[in-house]
């Protein structure tokens, strides 16, 4: 490769540094970071092991729960959701609302009605059993190419190769990508890399390998590289550049909205009413809320006294900033709207899946009237 003055001569070309040699070699990286998992791996409820066989329903359970989630989060909401639903048949069989009642709580709730939908295409078209290749599992909502590739991989040995988050910045440090991770050409580098890494013995082990380096020592912020299986080798580590890799794109400011809720309350219960099927936490109950300039009371057939105060709180989600100002009133007069919703008791909510905000705009409400 033909170089200029001052630019580093290896492949990725990070000018700040004069110089590279620092090559990862696959097969030793591979091994080595076999050896390391097979030492340092935690035991985890999902994981195989030698002595507990892979369950591929544990495999995509987990693999849906883990998304922008952390394992320690993760942990409690796998016990429950398996002991309620043991197999992928239970899963399908259940009440939507039931699935989502045990995802309360681990929030992108998207992703507890794509495996709920997964299970049961799971028992409609693939007899029952989590499918093992990794077209078939990309037919299953919710599966992209990196969850068909931990489940392939993890569950039946296949050779494919993953990318998340984790991956990527491992990745991006040990062969010193400068480019932001995000953008689809470093994207699809990555991806490449990946699937240079994947054949071989243990693919499933070798990806979660990888994911688990980036959970516990390549960590976002100081990773611990002295600890590290990959840093004899490590392009990053080499050139002193592991706190400014892996690059992203600068992010856009999250949008600040504000979301109004009036708690309407008529005889000691309060009015619920069931989000819309599609959009943010879709399907999910709530008190009587805006995002607009709508007359919550009258939106659902009812007149209410005045309006006193609760409090007010912010939410931040991947785009949004989001301002609630929590209201009460008593209902005064009025038919509630058919299908407006119900009204329950604070302490009877146990069947309604509540999104976080909303948990919190009920203990609010709970706390004032202690
Ligand atoms: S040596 Fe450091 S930067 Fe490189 S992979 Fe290991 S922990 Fe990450």
């Amino acid at each position: 490769m033909a170089t200029q003055p001052g630019v580093c001569p290896c492949y990725y070309r990070i000018v700040s540094r004069p110089h590279c040699n620092t090559k990862p070699d696959a097969p030793t990286l591979r091994r080595r970071l076999l050896e390391w998992y097979r030492r340092s791996r935690r035991d985890l409820p999902w994981r195989p092991t030698p002595d507990r066989p892979a369950n591929p329903y544990h495999v995509l359970v987990s693999e849906a729960m883990l998304q922008q989630t952390q394992v320690a989060t993760v942990l409690p909401y796998f016990e429950r959701f398996i002991t309620a639903f043991p197999t992928v048949a239970d899963l399908a069989a259940a009440d939507e609302q039931r699935v989502l009642k045990l995802w309360q709580g681990l929030g992108y709730y998207r992703r507890a009605r794509n495996l709920h939908a997964a299970a049961k295409m799971i028992v409609e078209t693939f007899d029952g059993a989590v499918p093992a290749t990794v077209d078939q599992l990309l037919q299953l909502p919710g599966v992209g190419r990196y969850t068909a590739g931990a489940i392939a991989s993890i569950a039946y040995g296949v050779e494919a190769p993953i990318l998340d988050g984790n991956v990527a910045r491992v990745l991006a440090r040990i062969y010193r990508i400068a480019d932001p991770v995000d953008q689809p050409a470093t994207r699809k580098r990555l991806w490449e890399l990946a699937e240079q890494l994947a054949p071989g013995e243990a693919p499933g082990d070798l990806n979660q390998a990888m994911m688990e380096l980036g959970a516990l020592v390549c960590t976002p912020k100081g990773p611990r590289c002295m600890f590290c299986p990959a840093s004899d080798g490590c392009g990053a580590f080499a050139a002193g550049l592991t706190d400014a890799l892996p690059a992203a794109s600068p992010k856009r400011k999250p949008k600040a909205v504000t979301h109004r809720v009036l708690a309407i309350e008529r005889g000691g219960r309060f009015l619920f009413e069931r989000r819309p099927e599609t959009g943010l936490w879709s399907n999910m109950w709530q008190l009587p809320t805006a995002e607009n300039g709508d007359d919550l009371a009258q939106r659902v057939g009812l007149t209410v006294g005045p309006a006193a105060s609760v409090g007010v709180f912010t939410h931040q989600t991947t785009h949004r900033t989001i301002r609630f100002e929590v209201g009460h009133a008593l209902a005064v007069a009025g038919r509630l709207r058919r299908g407006a919703g119900v009204w329950r008791r604070l302490d009877q909510l146990d069947d309604l899946p509540l999104a976080k905000p909303q948990q919190r705009a009920v203990a609010m409400l709970a706390a004032r009237s202690t």
